[in-house]
């Protein structure tokens, strides 16, 4: 099925690496023309190198988003190269551990800061070009949002705000036919995950573990998993009747009885 991607502008925060990278490589694959936002130099360099070697059109532009400034500096950046925007993904985020025992109340501020405000950000800059395009938006939770995982309470309380804002997005843009909806992984092989995992003594053991609680099929959900739901969700021909939505992409790790491992 043609998604009709074709030449639509999608931008995409934490483009260089794992998920971000994958929902790139799917952008592109739709024919659409994916931006990566991301704080990586290298990383984003050498990505977008590849892809245009391969003569595909690309963008990357290298920015920390945890400020306000940064995130208009980059949507403005972006419309001043590609004059239209049609979606904004935003899926930069570090589950950074900063927890209710340890972490200080100054750290907490700072995790929201690297997990949340620029979700707000990006779709506030980046609103009036999506009003013009009808475009949508799409926002990278975590299952850490609704069960839990220990010792993350900013990484947790800034996917579960993102939960609640995808729905308040959606109802505060019905009026401008934009629509927006949420991806909630589990567990999912990435740089971030793999340097989660390296934090345990046993990194094999652990993953191991991981994997047996995970219901379907016992394995952890790929990168490319995600990236194909993220570009239906994006698709106005696929989805054009989607908004508001939380979707679990997770083998049934949130929803299905645990006593099944
Ligand atoms: P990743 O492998 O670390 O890739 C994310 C990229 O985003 C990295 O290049 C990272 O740069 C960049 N980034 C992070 N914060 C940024 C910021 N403030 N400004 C600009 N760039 C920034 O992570 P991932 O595992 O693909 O995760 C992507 C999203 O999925 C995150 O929101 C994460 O919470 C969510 N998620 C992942 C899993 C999983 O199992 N992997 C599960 C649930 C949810 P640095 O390397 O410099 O940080």
């Amino acid at each position: 099925m043609d998604l009709e991607l074709r030449d639509k502008v999608v931008l995409i925060t934490g483009g260089a690496k794992g998920i971000g990278a994958a929902i790139v490589l799917a952008v592109l694959h739709e024919g659409g023309n994916p931006v990566i936002v991301d704080r990586d130099l290298d990383a984003g360099n050498k990505l977008v190198a590849q892809l245009r070697s391969g003569g595909r059109r690309c963008g990357f532009v290298h920015a920390d988003l945890t400020s306000a400034e940064s995130c208009s500096r980059v949507v403005e950046g972006v419309l001043n190269e590609w004059t239209s925007l049609d979606a904004l993904v935003n899926n930069a985020g570090v589950n950074d551990r900063v927890s209710l025992e340890k972490g200080s109340p100054d750290e907490y501020v700072g995790s929201l800061q690297c997990n949340l405000f620029h979700y707000f950000n990006m779709a506030h800059y980046a609103l009036p070009h999506l009003k013009r395009s009808k475009g949508a938006i799409l926002n990278i939770a975590s299952k850490t949002a609704v069960t839990g995982q220990g010792g993350t309470s900013g990484y947790a309380s800034a996917k579960g705000a993102i939960l609640a804002l995808t729905r308040e997005w959606a109802v505060e843009l019905l009026e401008y036919g934009i629509r927006v909806n949420a991806i909630v992984p589990a567990e999912v092989m990435t740089p971030l995950y793999q340097q989660w995992l390296s934090s345990f003594p046993n990194p094999e053991a652990k993953l191991k573990n991981i994997v047996a609680r995970i219901p379907l099929e016992k394995r952890m959900t790929t990168p490319e998993e995600i990236a194909a739901t993220a570009v239906f969700l994006l698709s106005s021909k696929a989805a054009g009747h989607i908004t508001g939505q939380h979707l679990f992409v997770d083998g049934g790790y949130v929803h299905l009885d645990r006593a099944l491992s």
